[in-house]
């Protein structure tokens, strides 16, 4: 009788491990969002696009360098791009 306790351990264990390792390690977690500022804020190393505040303006190059919450001129401080607004 006691012999299958150790055998059912031994089977648990890795699936155990598993479910710890993907639970902390989420592809499908959303990346944090960032604070943008009125006048513009700087994003070194740059973020993603979804980290990007609703409405705000950015600077789209795959990643974001560069966004602020009004349009302005319409163009990057840092780079001379048009900005784009993210979606609602
Ligand atoms: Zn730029």
């Amino acid at each position: 009788m006691s012999a299958k306790n150790p055998f059912r351990l031994i089977l648990l264990a890795p699936l155990l491990v598993a479910t710890l390792l993907l639970g902390g390690c989420n592809p499908k977690a959303p990346p944090p969002p960032v604070e943008v500022s009125k006048s513009g804020t700087e994003f070194e190393p740059p973020v993603k696009v979804e980290q990007i505040p609703k409405q705000a303006w950015y600077c789209d190059m795959g990643t974001v360098h560069y966004a602020r919450h009004e349009k302005g001129d319409g163009k990057c401080t840092l780079c001379g791009m048009d900005l784009t607004q993210a979606p609602q």
